[in-house]
């Protein structure tokens, strides 16, 4: 696998958090896009993933496929607001996770990556719908965490991205520190510094 191509690092930290991040745009999720998510979490590889950027969107596998991803999408967002919220989960949000759940038959097994032993979901061969396996499975083990699921919402009012806190104090604020978090303190700053400006006599 070539090394020049960088992949943006995972902000969620779970990939059904990364998942419903990549639904947060107001325009529906494309082909381009899913397969880019795919390639990027390394459900498929870079050769498949061009393989499969060769299928038109108008494919019919292509955009059952699509269609599947998108109400996966939307209704993981709408489970993790309401986990947020600490509000009831409706059953018409569950209903796409178990969707795949359902349709994707196979097995876990253990894969080296990265010098580490990860499990990860091996299908048994047919249709698309196995692409969306793992995300399904970290919604479900997600929701199944219930309340002691350290899910967030970062604290940017603008940003809206959704990340899983990992970290000691379990105390994180922002999807990440280089974009939202400095922004914050950049914009902190400003005003410390208009503040004081403006009392200087
Ligand atoms: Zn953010």
């Amino acid at each position: 696998m070539p090394s020049a191509v960088s992949y943006p690092p995972s902000v969620g930290g779970r990939l059904s958090l990364d998942f419903a991040n990549t639904n947060l745009t107001k325009t529906d999720l494309s082909w381009e896009r899913l397969i880019r998510f795919l390639e990027s979490t390394r459900i498929v590889s870079q050769e498949r993933g061009a393989h499969l950027l060769t299928l038109p969107q108008s494919d019919p596998q292509a955009e059952a496929l699509l269609l599947k991803a998108r109400r996966l999408g939307s209704a993981l967002r709408k489970v993790f607001a309401a986990m947020l919220r600490k509000q009831r989960i409706a059953s018409e949000w569950i209903e796409p996770v178990n969707e795949i759940l359902r349709i994707t038959e196979g097995h876990d097994e253990l894969v080296g990556r990265d010098s580490a032993w990860k499990i990860e979901f091996v299908a048994r061969e047919g249709g698309l719908d196995w692409l969306l396996a793992a995300v399904a499975r970290s919604g479900a083990e997600l929701i199944a965490e219930g309340a002691s699921a350290r899910l967030r919402l970062c604290a940017n009012p603008q940003c809206g991205l959704f990340f899983y806190d990992n970290s000691r104090t379990r105390r994180r604020r922002w999807c990440s520190m280089a974009v939202c978090g400095n922004r914050s303190k950049v914009a902190a700053f400003a005003r410390k510094h208009a503040l004081a400006a403006r009392n200087a006599p």
